[in-house]
């Protein structure tokens, strides 16, 4: 008995034929029906245009299927000079302060919220443009390093904790203290 050879079936993924749906509703008065693209779809859109504006602007010329991992971590620390978040150095008095009560000369950097949250859409908007899951720079190792040390850093320099709160927040008390008056000085 010979076994059925079966028909390799590809599942053409056609992309681009996009509902073009013409305005034939005879209901006056509605708006544009449709989903409206989300703020995370623009968003990272948007952050896609700018990693490509960077690639174009790079020098010696980068294309996108030549980018690795070394390149996304050039890129995010070209984004740091944009960054609005002071990372205070070891020397700084208020290293570890998440509050500072005076200014200092530490540098502005991209939060790592932010970073975290950049590579997660770049990567996503990589193979939504073609690229394949196992070139994508994006999701190389070394960019996850990165991202972990900058958060270890940016959490020791800020003072502030990255890890995931868990519900342990205590109620407030229910009969607090009322704020002491001052004590009456010398009259
Ligand atoms: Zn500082």
């Amino acid at each position: 008995m010979d076994s059925p050879s079966f028909p390799e079936v590809e599942s053409s993924n056609s992309e681009g034929s996009g509902l073009n749906t013409p305005n034939t509703s005879s209901s006056a008065g509605t708006s544009s029906s449709g989903s409206a693209p989300s703020r995370y779809e623009n968003q990272k859109r948007r952050d896609w245009n700018t990693f490509l504006q960077y690639l174009k602007n790079h020098r010696p010329p980068l294309s996108l299927s030549r980018c690795s991992g070394a390149h996304v971590l050039e890129f995010l620390r070209y984004l740091d000079q944009f960054g609005k978040t002071k990372v205070h150095t070891p020397i700084c008095p208020f290293y570890g302060h998440p509050n500072p009560p005076a200014p200092c000369p530490c540098p502005l950097r991209q939060a790592w919220g932010s970073l975290d949250a950049l590579i997660g859409r770049l990567r996503a908007a990589y193979e939504e443009n073609g690229g394949k899951p196992e070139t994508n720079p994006f999701g190389a190792r070394a960019v996850r390093l990165y991202l972990r040390e900058v958060r270890d850093l940016q959490s020791k320099a800020r003072g502030v904790s990255y890890e995931k709160k868990k519900r342990k927040r205590p109620p407030p008390p229910a009969g607090a203290a009322p704020d002491q008056p001052p004590s009456p000085g010398e009259g």
